[in-house]
Formats: structure tokens, sequence, C-alpha cells
């Protein structure tokens, strides 16, 4: 049987018992105009994949401009990551807090 661990809080998943949650986040470059202008006849994928095959440099790039990642999570992890997805509830809190 195949064990799942949950990313976030490290619990082992009992899968009898409970449900794993799968969070997928893609994180890319917007192509918005902005101050540098886009240059519509430049094919960005054509070099990257230029500078996967030269394999140079690629992993700064690639970073840059995406990033994939894939998180398994218990269900209170879930519930948290749903309420919460940027992390930033601590802050919020203490802010309102204050007053
Ligand atoms: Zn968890």
């Amino acid at each position: 049987m195949i064990h799942f661990t949950c990313d976030c809080c490290k619990r082992e998943i009992d899968l009898e018992h409970e449900i794993r949650y799968v969070v997928r986040m893609e994180v890319f470059a917007a192509a918005d105009a902005g101050e540098e202008a886009i240059d519509d006849d430049r094919d960005y994928l054509q070099e990257i994949e230029d500078m996967i095959t030269r394999d140079e440099g690629f992993d700064q790039l690639e970073e840059e401009v995406y990033q994939q990642a894939r998180f398994d999570l218990c269900s209170e992890c879930r519930d948290r990551f749903v309420n919460n997805p940027l992390g930033r509830a601590a802050q919020v809190e203490l802010g309102f807090s204050n007053n």
C-alpha cells in the first residue's frame, strides 16, 4: 500500500480514514505589456526550448518565468490552505488586533 505524507504538517495521511488532497500550483510571469514593451515577434517558448537543448541557464530562467509545484495535504492542512492560500492570516489578524 502506498503511503502519503502531508507536505504541510508532515503527518502521514491515513487513506482508510481520511481523504488526501492535492494542491497544484502554477506561478508564472504574466505577459502584461508593462515598462518593457513585449516583442510580439519574439518566440519565448522557442527561446526556452533553445536553452533546454543548450542546457545553459535554464534553471534560473525557468524559475523566473514559470514554476509548478504539487503538494499532498491532509484534510486539516487542506482547510487551512483553502481559507488562506497565501499564508497571510496571522499577519492580518495581528494587524486587526492592534486596534
Ligand atoms: Zn497536514
